[in-house]
């Protein structure tokens, strides 16, 4: 009989996005005259920039035809891809060298294999509120979770402790779901930690190009010391609104070395090993993205985000409602009103206001009480639900 891997009944049933949806869609069929305003889901809205379709249909093309048609795409990603990564990189001043870039369909493809390289002996430290696939990916893979609480008091960016034991750590900055950014000296601290613990960080940086405050760093790399212990992830998702179309990148440098041995080098041999290579069309597309014109034309998008962002801290503001975010990333984190818990108040802003958030509970145990708003919306749904959440608290 095959035996099948019982790590998996180690997790928690994820159900949180399921279960809003539900609980929306029920509400919505009991009360067909009310419109229900979500700012739950953390997905885009705006279309892509004219120069990633431009790229898109002119690599249709050339697939159209034999002397430009394309097969098998190299494993580790195009050269044209990874160089246009390393020129992301070099526009803050970060050198990168395009054999430490592996390209990749998004960062929940990579960080679901990236455990690859690690031993199961391994604890694995997550900074929560978090992305949920972090624990998961690493309980399936039958590692020990150290959650690493972040709370209202350490403003959702713990530190590393002297007692804290951990041999990989995850980290995002900005944070989803509290929106919340290590500054530079902050996250030096983390870096400094792994260096001494010889452990190694898995930095997310989905959100990066979101920041507004020059003291954040962009990417980990800023940060003396961390090639040496950080896997860096970047995605096209948010920041040019790939989340249907699908393009990231992973950075191993070359500088991390464990028990003698190049993580890099080892990338190489999972990746030509596991994978079969990204498409040709989105390579082009995702080279377009990280032009300067394409990211001119995606930071107009952005711009729309973030005065989303603008609105609904405008309203929670004026209501005196504590939160965190809104100003680095394009979500916000608040307090649920005293006495509530997160699916309480999920419940009563539905039925009372008609606005639909997610339960921060759902992002860990610390998110207890807490509560995430999705700036992703359009400006005119944001805008009504500010207008509502003003009532709301009021
Ligand atoms: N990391 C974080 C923090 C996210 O919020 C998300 C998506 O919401 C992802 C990773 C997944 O990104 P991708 O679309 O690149 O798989």
């Amino acid at each position: 009989m095959t035996h099948i891997n019982s790590d998996y009944s180690k997790l928690t049933e994820s159900y949180l996005f399921y279960e809003t949806k539900l609980r929306a869609e029920r509400f919505e069929a009991a009360h067909p005259e009310r419109r229900l305003l979500r700012l739950g889901i953390g997905d885009v809205t705006l279309p892509l920039a004219p120069v990633v379709i431009e790229a898109l249909h002119k690599a249709v093309d050339e697939q159209a035809r034999q002397e430009s048609f394309h097969g098998y795409m190299p494993e580790l990603g195009m050269g044209f891809m990874k160089q246009a990564a390393a020129a992301n990189y070099a526009r803050r001043g970060v050198t990168v060298d395009p054999e430490e870039v592996f390209v990749c369909y998004g960062i929940g493809d990579d960080l679901g294999a990236i455990g690859g390289l690690f031993a199961r002996e391994n604890r694995v430290a997550v900074v929560e509120p978090a992305y949920p696939a972090y624990a998961d990916t690493n309980i399936m893979s039958g590692r020990t979770i150290v959650p690493i609480p972040g709370t209202e008091e350490n403003g959702f960016l713990p530190l590393p402790s002297p007692e804290l034991e951990a041999e990989l750590v995850y980290l995002c900055s900005p944070n989803n779901p509290t929106g919340a950014a290590y500054s530079k000296a902050q996250l030096q601290r983390w870096v400094d930690w792994a260096n001494e613990q010889q452990a190694v960080i898995i930095f997310d940086a989905a959100y990066e190009a979101f920041i507004t405050d020059p003291d954040v760093p962009h990417s980990i790399y800023e940060l003396p010391g961390a090639r040496e212990c950080a896997i860096e992830m970047f995605s096209l998702s948010k920041s040019a609104g790939f989340t249907g179309t699908r393009l990231g990148y992973t950075v191993v440098p070359k500088a991390l070395i464990r028990e003698g041995r190049s993580l890099q080098q080892m990338w190489v041999r999972n990746r030509s090993t596991c994978t079969n290579g990204v498409s040709y069309l989105l390579q082009r597309a995702g080279e377009a993205a990280l032009t300067e014109e394409g990211l001119r034309q995606s930071r107009a998008n952005l711009g729309v985000y973030q005065k989303n962002a603008e609105l609904l801290t405008a309203a929670l503001d004026r209501c005196g409602v504590r939160y965190f975010g809104g100003q680095n990333a394009p979500y916000l984190w608040l307090r649920c009103p005293e006495g509530m818990d997160s699916w309480a108040f999920f419940d009563d802003l539905m039925e009372r206001a008609g606005v639909v958030g997610t339960p921060g509970v759902g992002f860990g145990a610390c998110g207890e009480g807490w509560f995430r708003f999705s700036c992703f919306s359009t400006p005119a749904v944001t805008a009504e639900a500010a207008e509502r959440l003003i009532a709301y608290f009021a």
